[in-house]
């Protein structure tokens, strides 16, 4: 009897097989497939041509030669890197630029913003930003509303130890450091806010009775200590009160990130042109570094020695804003094009850019291509000819290979491809692409039906 069961249940395994195997022939086993791309992908080791596979928003197979006839959708990726989404864990986002009311009495507010729409990243590759403590603890709700929940880019964030968050006119102002209702605002949003961010405290006036001079870092610490998280740097070293040393040596606890380590502030390079030995100790005890580059915190004259030292940045990042992303940091692939030219390979380029940034934030699921991880990927391409990069001092420094971005893939949907990788030439596409809208169909008239928005086919 036992035996005649057995029998059976293979019978019905088999037949069910044979079913799921004929809807496998007819309906395509993937959405998109990047077929002979060079995967780059350090969190798994993978460094080689390789075709990707994405099925429903996730990574589904990363192998050599998948059946283009198994893919709905098939892109031709050769001669270009097939890399994780990239992760810049250092920006600023708003809701960016003025509505098309901007000329009208009733435009909300004519100032100039400062921060920039989240979604611009895109066009870098990215595919997760980290704010850098643009709100804090009163603001945050905002943030979230206003631009966390409408982009299409993943959006997470530092908090501000100081409550209003940066720029609104209390960063110095203690009572607006309150460790614990930050600590409070983390537990609410743990799956949004990664750690805590201070930045610009008391850098030039005389200390007082109250700005003494660890407040900013001190308060922030406990914060981090709090909610469990790590805190990111923005620091102004003021020896003797002051010194960078005591920052990365002892303030800091391992986990923690100094962001714009390049800056000209910093005595990372002695004067006999060695990398100080407190960033090897720093780094040792297990403190990161991030580029955070910015309008003024990258100069070739500490970048340069360090690198070539073999003192790496642990993560690239692009502190984007209103005044760095027009002419100095400009995006993401512009900065990580610089430490090409300073002689990085582009292993550690995208190491730095992808699985470093997301261990950093304690987002392991983000920066790879695993199977089964989100379809966050990016595409790119590296120029070689003559090309000249410049710093936050305004000096030059010439390169021979320049990575450009072709094509970003956000949770499966293809949100980024201007040399239209993906497309059909126009003259082919099929019937809907000639089509006229018209009151009873105001359809948009598109060549194919793949996803180019995330969450939506059309606007
Ligand atoms: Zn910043």
């Amino acid at each position: 009897m036992l035996r005649i069961r057995k029998f059976l249940a293979v019978l019905i395994c088999a037949a069910a097989l044979g079913v799921a195997g004929m809807a496998w022939a007819q309906t395509p086993q993937y959405d998109l497939l990047l077929k002979g791309g060079h995967v780059l992908d350090p969190a798994n080791h993978i460094d080689g041509v390789m075709d990707v596979a994405v099925s429903g928003g996730k990574i589904a197979a990363v192998e050599k030669n998948i059946p283009a006839s198994e893919a709905g959708k098939v892109v031709d990726v050769s001669g270009l890197y097939v890399t994780p989404g990239l992760i810049d864990i250092h920006v600023h986002i708003a809701q960016g630029g003025a509505p098309l009311d901007w000329f009208a009495p009733i435009a909300r507010s004519h100032l100039r913003p400062l921060a920039i729409p989240a979604d611009i990243m895109l066009q870098s590759g990215v595919t997760t930003v980290v704010d850098a403590g643009t709100a804090g603890a009163d603001t945050f709700l905002t943030e979230k509303e206003e631009v966390i929940d409408r982009s299409q880019i993943r959006v997470l964030a530092w908090l501000n130890i100081v409550a209003d968050g940066m720029n609104g006119g209390l960063e110095q102002d203690l009572d607006q450091m309150d460790p614990n209702r930050c600590a409070e605002t983390i537990r609410k949003y743990r799956d949004l806010i990664v750690g805590v961010k201070t930045a610009h405290y008391w850098t030039v006036k005389p200390w007082d009775a109250e700005h003494t001079p660890w407040a900013g870092v001190d308060r922030a610490e406990a914060c981090g200590r709090m909610a469990g998280v790590p805190i990111m740097v923005d620091f102004f070293p003021r020896p003797p009160e002051r010194p960078y040393s005591e920052l990365i040596l002892k303030k800091m606890r391992p986990g923690d990130i100094h962001t714009h380590v390049f800056a000209q502030q910093f005595p990372i390079i002695l004067p006999n042109g060695k990398v100080n030995p407190i960033m090897w100790e720093a780094r040792k005890r297990g403190v990161i570094f991030d580029v955070g580059h910015g309008a003024a915190s990258f100069w070739f004259r500490n970048a340069m020695p360090a690198v070539q030292q073999g003192f790496e940045p642990d993560s690239i990042s692009t502190d984007l804003h209103e005044g760095s992303i027009v002419q100095l940091a400009v995006s993401m692939v512009n900065i990580m094009s610089k430490f090409l030219a300073m002689g990085e390979s582009l292993q550690d380029v995208i190491r730095q850019s992808t699985v470093n940034p997301a261990r950093e934030i304690h987002r392991t699921d983000l920066g790879t291509l695993s199977v089964g991880s989100v379809a966050d990927i990016a595409v790119l391409q590296l120029l070689h000819g003559h090309f000249s990069y410049m710093d936050d001092g305004y000096a030059r420094q010439d390169g021979n290979e320049k990575l450009i971005a072709r094509m970003t893939i956000r949770q499966g949907a293809i949100v980024f491809d201007p040399s239209g990788l993906s497309m059909v030439e126009w003259q082919k596409a099929r019937k809907l692409y000639y089509h006229t809208p018209t009151d009873k169909d105001m359809r948009r008239a598109t060549a194919d039906d793949y996803p180019r928005h995330l969450g939506k086919n059309e606007e």
